[in-house]
């Protein structure tokens, strides 16, 4: 018998070994994704597929499984530990209970599906992609029901993105974006439209990369701690606080494609940087949930990123870099031009305002299929006529239209929902912010870190130590409410159309 010193040293060594595989990996594919030749690929995959093997024969290990559970409700322990014991304690129990058998098939599964999903999409043709979906969403109901739970498959998708969220807690958000943001949207639609043509003037990428250093160094991107490169779709890694990399896409003919990507990226690399040290390479720095990371990355997007404040400083230096390009625009057009709102058929190019419809109608399919009453058969015109429905949009085409988004392919369902979430998080936090910080003065002057410090002391150094709507109180005094959310994009948005 071991004693509790024991235990947790075993523990510990665990912890530490397995973060060790997760920076080679983590490692291993950011080089993939920003600089790896493409003729390396087949020997670099078949050692990558190796080490995630190991690490997770490593993750799953009986004996420190035993030891977790035995320890995870021992109350002498420090919440930090406790808490990290408790999250291992389900993510290995929910891996642990699928025969491997199938898990292996459900893999397998997964990289056909997702063969069948780019083909569906290139030849623009949604029965390619249905019988897999239908299998997918089969084998997920199997591998979920292998869980002891009660809950139903779909809450249990819900909770592996965001602990916590239910059914019933998105049926009364997004009933809340149904009723009071589809109204005013209709209005937004009739308003007079903002001038956004010089956004997509040519901008030169070296000059586009020249200024945003300056804006990195503004945003207290630290090059110490954090590195940014370049990839197809931006995203933010990490190994430990000291070492956040994230990346950003450079186009052209589109001036804030880049810039508002880059401080998204920047959030959450910012989030990781800024976790307490005592958690690096423990569950409690990796397992931040879904809605919490995204609530950061677009608070700094959206709420710093896109405000009037934020480019009174920055406009002018971006202007230098193309006095040209911009040698008609002023700040504030730039300001109305960035936040600019349209009905669009893509999730990932919509505006801050219409963007949780979009989420709203992937929830209501989902839902829909794990409750039986939506088929996969003829999926694409369910989707077709809830676009119309709620945006008001004809959907010509299944590449635009069901088959635009990776997330299905993958088994990815649950996870949709919380990037509306996230930035209806954002909306209260940033609410007790602006009562604490004069947030606008701060930007204007080009004080970001004191934001940042705001941030970290309020979220970020907890990590995963709270579940998210938990912190959400302990820092705002109330429950999570997402009128919150709505208020400030109404409030927003009737100003920049000048509605009364
Ligand atoms: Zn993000």
């Amino acid at each position: 018998m071991m004693n509790k010193e024991e235990k947790l040293k075993k523990y510990n060594e665990w912890v530490f070994k397995q973060s060790a595989y997760n920076m080679a990996l983590a490692l291993i594919n950011y080089d993939k994704l920003t600089v790896a030749p493409i003729s390396g690929s087949d020997f670099r995959e078949k050692r990558s597929a190796f080490l995630a093997g190991e690490a997770f024969s490593i993750s799953t290990d009986k004996e420190i499984f035993k030891i977790i559970k035995e320890l995870k409700d021992d109350e002498s322990l420090d919440p930090a530990t406790s808490k990290a014991l408790k999250m291992y304690y389900k993510k290995i129990n929910n891996l642990m209970c699928i025969p491997k058998e199938d898990y292996i098939a459900y893999y397998q599964l997964v990289s056909q599906s997702y063969n069948a999903w780019l083909e569906a999409k290139n030849k623009n043709d949604y029965k390619i992609f249905e019988p897999y979906l239908k299998e997918i969403i089969e084998s997920q109901k199997k591998i979920y029901g292998y869980r002891d739970s009660k809950e139903s498959i779909y809450n249990q998708m819900l909770d592996d993105y965001e602990t916590g969220m239910k059914e019933e807690d998105y049926d009364k958000f997004f009933y809340s974006i149904k009723n009071r943001l589809i109204p005013f949207i209709n209005k937004i639609i009739k308003a007079k439209n903002i001038n956004d043509a010089f956004l997509y003037r040519s901008y030169d990428i070296d000059s586009q990369k020249l200024f945003m250093h300056e804006l990195i160094n503004y945003l207290n991107f630290d090059r110490s701690w954090g590195y940014l490169s370049e990839s197809e779709h931006p995203y933010t890694t990490w190994m430990c606080e000291n070492d956040c990399r994230t990346t950003t896409k450079y186009i052209k003919y589109n001036i804030s494609a880049a810039i508002l990507s880059t401080i998204h990226e920047v959030g959450h690399a910012t989030y990781e940087h800024n976790i307490s040290d005592e958690y690096d390479g423990m569950i409690l720095s990796e397992g931040v949930s879904c809605g919490m990371h995204e609530s950061q990355s677009r608070l700094f997007e959206n709420y710093l990123g896109r405000s009037l404040a934020f480019w009174q400083n920055n406009f002018s230096k971006l202007k230098a870099y193309f006095p040209n390009e911009l040698m008609d625009v002023e700040v504030e057009d730039f300001y109305r031009a960035i936040n600019k709102s349209e009905i669009s058929l893509i999730r990932t190019e919509a505006d801050e305002l219409t963007y949780p419809l979009h989420i709203l109608i992937r929830y209501e399919i989902e839902k829909g299929l794990f409750n039986g009453s939506i088929s996969t058969e003829n999926l694409n015109e369910t989707w077709n006529q809830k676009y119309e429905e709620y945006l008001g949009i004809k959907v010509e085409n299944d590449r635009e239209g069901i088959l635009q988004d990776i997330h299905w392919s993958d088994g990815s369902f649950g996870y949709f929902p919380t990037y509306a979430l996230g930035s209806a998080f954002a909306a209260q936090f940033m609410n007790k912010m602006r009562k604490d910080i004069d947030v606008d003065s701060l930007l204007r002057d080009g004080e970001f870190s004191i934001i940042v410090n705001w941030l970290k002391d309020n979220i970020h150094q907890y990590g995963a130590l709270y579940d998210a709507r938990d912190l959400i109180e302990k820092v705002s005094g109330h429950e999570f409410d997402v009128n919150e959310y709505i208020d400030y994009l109404i409030e927003k948005y009737t100003e920049l159309y000048n509605l009364s």
